[in-house]
């Protein structure tokens, strides 16, 4: 019964939780075809069609980066959307266990279909898991993992849930490494094409500045026992920092 009433809420959950467009929609759906003002560039505000794919292999790179130097051998991707991600861990032999987890079923399809799970062998089968859950409620099957990255997730979820969230990651969950990222906000206005005070991508409920960001993370790290440390994604502009920012949290 109480397996049942889960899936139930977890169902209603998604339905709440629009999807993040393919991949390929992404890269021209008008909040992130953005035009970037760079003074670099010849002709400066000119658009830059390839900025939100470069921004999106920067990101996954450096999550990579931080997951493969905590030298994590179990590796949860917690909104794993389509699969990018999970794409670079199944490439890499460091890891040994990789689990990909989000609310969003069709998402899920979609990733299983990109890392051509079908076609897994016995061990691939072992190593790799796809879950479908959500993040704001308490699941076993989250326990036991080294790392967990959360990339570019916490902003589609309404303010009030946040709690939730970090209770499920850090404190059931718990694995010895989060790495977590999230647009910075002040960054938007670097770019033109996006309209002051708006989103980068509709399903967005918030955006934080830098300071904002860092001053949830360190509450969250004194309240369970973590150590966090911040970093930048992408070009940087003196002033606004980058347009994504990325939180280490560490339990030692
Ligand atoms: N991490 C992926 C996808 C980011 S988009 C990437 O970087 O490519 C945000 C993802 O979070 C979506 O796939 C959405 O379905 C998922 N999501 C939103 N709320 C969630 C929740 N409560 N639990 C699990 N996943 C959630």
């Amino acid at each position: 019964m109480v397996r049942s009433a889960l899936e139930r809420l977890i169902e209603a959950d998604a339905s709440n939780e629009p999807d993040e467009p393919p991949l390929a929609d992404v890269a021209n759906s008008s909040a992130q075809d953005l035009t970037y003002r760079d003074d670099n560039k010849e002709t400066p505000g000119a658009p830059d069609p390839e900025l939100p794919a470069r921004l999106n292999t920067q990101r996954y790179a450096a999550v990579l980066e931080e997951l493969v130097a905590c030298g994590a051998k179990s590796v949860l991707d917690l909104g794993c959307g389509e699969g990018r991600l999970l794409r670079d861990l199944v490439k890499n032999s460091q890891f040994e266990r990789i689990v990909g987890m989000d609310v969003s079923y069709k998402s899920l399809e979609i990733a299983r279909k990109r890392l051509r799970f079908d076609a897994f062998d016995e061990r691939q089968r072992a190593r790799v898991d796809l879950l479908h859950g959500s993040l704001i409620y308490k699941d076993r099957r989250l326990q036991g993992f080294d790392a967990a990255a959360v990339v570019e997730v916490i902003e589609h979820l309404e303010p009030n849930r946040l709690e939730s969230l970090a209770k499920v990651l850090f404190t059931q969950a718990c694995p010895k490494h989060v790495v977590l990222t999230t647009p910075n906000k002040e960054y938007n206005s670097v770019w033109e094409s996006l309209p002051a005070g708006q989103f980068r991508h509709a399903d967005h409920r918030f955006e934080w500045t830098r300071a904002e960001f860092q001053a949830w993370g360190n509450r969250i790290a004194a309240l369970y026992g973590y150590r966090v440390e911040y970093k930048g994604i992408g070009s940087e502009d003196p002033d606004r920092g980058t347009p994504t920012q990325l939180g280490v949290f560490h339990r030692d």
